[in-house]
């Protein structure tokens, strides 16, 4: 199958073509045809299986290439970085069409705001917000969708875990009731369906199980001592083999500590945790997607939906407690059908943990011997976790991460995705130039 199947049209082929889409990734396979029908969708895929694409080739493609200039698409997403490159999708995709897109979110200060909200009254035909700043539009009176006719959920699950549903449910008391609707989720808890049988109209149901690690990514645990981890994490940053690099830990305290230590190992780099500025978080990511800050030190909050190409490694300082964290995480690397490698550091405390990981990969991860410098690696005791559990008499089942769908590939062929289209973009582009802080998507994405 190829992208000329789905008929688009003249316009949004080039654009998408431009992009380097050669072939339709398995949700956009699937989910394209059923939005193309005017199908409302409840869709099971994450970041990296070319979800965004899945529904805003058809969703660009119904607006046709010269739309009326008044919102008729919202997507709702959960932060303000996901907005973002969403945003940048839209307009790498609709390059050569006239449509025309904003997004607007929360943090950034008062004149943020204000260009944000000059912005949505300039001919908006796709708006991307996240749910706090798009309330707060509305309430003014600012912002009006009487004519929305797509409303669109992405990553819903973090939406409701972010203490969204009410945002939610009160930005949707906005909206015609006669539209479609598409929500798009990682996972599908049950208030996930809860909230799915009270907005979407009899939806399609679309599941793209688990993906499992791409296979460029060459994965390798070492065994350590929680001691011995910083010394180690030094040599490797150290080497010379890396360029482009994200590290994560398990929390916000430990980022800090982590950063203060490489800093004063003379290291180039940042810290990206919930307590720096909605401008620093900007910065930080900037400078990486440009490759200006080899690397960055964060919690999970960096490892779904930062879509950077060239990261070359990826470090898990601790043991991600869910599995499929694992999988997000070291997604950070190896994109775009290239290679990368995913360092683990596994404790003696975390080898249940990471049993549980490798029993979702359905493979084991190689151990690499501790450099001598670092000193001995620990020797495990067979299952020392779950020795403790049976001592302590508990329930020994496997915690976490047990019950997943896990196994199939998504299937999604990504190629380079490399910049935004060349050529002559008709000049309809009504947005304030105020994107700034938007990565060059020359040399990012
Ligand atoms: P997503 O899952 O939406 O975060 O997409 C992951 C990355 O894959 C983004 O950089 C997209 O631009 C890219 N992408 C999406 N669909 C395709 C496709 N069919 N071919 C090549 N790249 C794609």
């Amino acid at each position: 199958m190829t992208f000329l199947d789905f008929n688009f049209n003249e316009q949004l082929t080039e654009g998408l073509l431009s992009m380097g889409y050669k072939t339709p990734t398995a949700i956009q396979q699937i989910a394209i045809p059923v939005v193309m029908e005017g199908k409302d969708i409840i869709a099971c895929a994450q970041t990296g299986t070319g979800k965004t694409a899945s529904y805003l080739l058809p969703v660009l493609n119904l607006l046709g290439p010269h739309p009326k200039h008044q919102i008729s698409a919202l997507v709702l997403a959960p932060t303000r970085e996901l907005a973002q490159q969403i945003d940048q999708q839209v307009e790498g995709l609709a390059y050569f069409t006239e449509i025309s897109s904003q997004a607007v979110f929360g943090g950034g200060d008062g004149s943020a705001y204000e260009q944000q909200k000059r912005g949505i009254t300039n001919k908006v035909d796709i708006l991307i917000a996240t749910p706090g700043r798009l309330i707060s539009f509305l309430s003014s009176g600012s912002l009006k969708l009487n004519h929305l006719q797509y409303l669109i959920l992405d990553e819903a699950d973090r939406m409701l875990d972010m203490g969204f549903y009410e945002d939610i449910m009160r930005i949707i008391s906005y909206l015609p009731a006669k539209r479609q609707t598409l929500m798009f989720s990682a996972t599908m808890p049950p208030r996930i369906r809860t909230l799915a049988k009270s907005i979407l109209h009899n939806p399609e149901q679309v599941n793209i199980a688990i993906s499992q690690p791409a296979s460029g990514i060459n994965q390798q645990i070492y065994k350590t001592h929680d001691s011995q981890k910083t010394k180690l994490l030094t040599m490797l940053l150290n080497s010379g083999t890396y360029t482009s690099i994200i590290v994560f830990a398990s929390t916000k305290e430990k980022v800090k500590g982590l950063y203060k230590e490489l800093k004063a190992a003379k290291l180039k780099v940042n810290a990206f945790h919930s307590d720096i500025t909605q401008h620093e978080r900007e910065e930080i990511l900037l400078e990486f997607k440009n490759k200006q800050l080899p690397i960055i030190i964060g919690t999970d909050a960096l490892s779904r939906g930062i879509d950077v190409e060239g990261i070359d490694l990826v470090v898990n300082y601790d043991v991600p407690g869910d599995p499929e964290d694992y999988i997000h995480r070291i997604g950070r690397t190896a994109r775009a059908a290239t290679t990368g490698t995913a360092i683990t550091f596994v404790n003696e405390r975390d080898q249940r943990k990471f049993k549980n990981i490798q029993q979702l990969i359905e493979r084991e991860i190689d151990e690499v011997p501790l450099p001598p410098e670092v000193g001995e690696a620990p020797q495990f005791k067979p299952d020392a976790d779950g020795q403790k559990r049976r001592n302590r008499g508990g329930n020994n089942k496997r915690p976490g991460g047990g019950g997943n769908s896990g196994g199939a590939n998504s299937g999604g062929q990504r190629k380079s995705n490399n910049n935004r289209p060349r050529g002559n973009r008709p000049n309809n582009n009504n947005k304030p130039n105020n994107n700034t802080d938007k990565p060059n998507p020359g040399t990012t994405n």
